[in-house]
């Protein structure tokens, strides 16, 4: 199994989501930012044959950063169901693991927000 397929997720806070890898390691970051990577083409826009035929469209909807549910797809990825009803983001491991990785927040990063709860 490639090692940024994830063995578990989790959500230890209502507004964080955590990703265990094959190695053991974890992954923690906002919900918030893993909205904000949502990679549809709705969100990020759609570029076919180099031509860019929608352009990413970021508009604030209540519950659009609380996370209803994710699904499985195949064996490549998780679709993201979100409260104001977008679910068209699939995420491939790939992308999880880039998103991860970017969005990564630091033992002292957790601390903060939880004392902010
Ligand atoms: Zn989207």
């Amino acid at each position: 199994m490639p090692s940024y397929i994830p063995k578990a997720i989790s959500r230890p806070r209502p507004y964080l989501l955590s990703f265990t890898w094959a190695d053991d390691t974890t992954d923690t970051f906002l919900l918030t930012a893993f909205r904000d990577e949502c990679p549809c083409a709705y969100c990020k826009g759609e570029t076919i044959m180099g031509t860019t035929y929608s352009f990413g469209i970021k508009q604030f909807a209540p519950g659009m950063n609380e996370l209803t549910a994710l699904t499985p797809v195949g064996n490549y990825g998780i679709q993201a169901t979100w409260k104001d009803g977008h679910d068209t983001g699939i995420y491939t491991w790939e992308m999880l693991k880039t998103i991860a990785t970017k969005h990564h927040l630091t033992e002292s990063e957790l601390n903060e927000l939880s004392e902010k709860e």
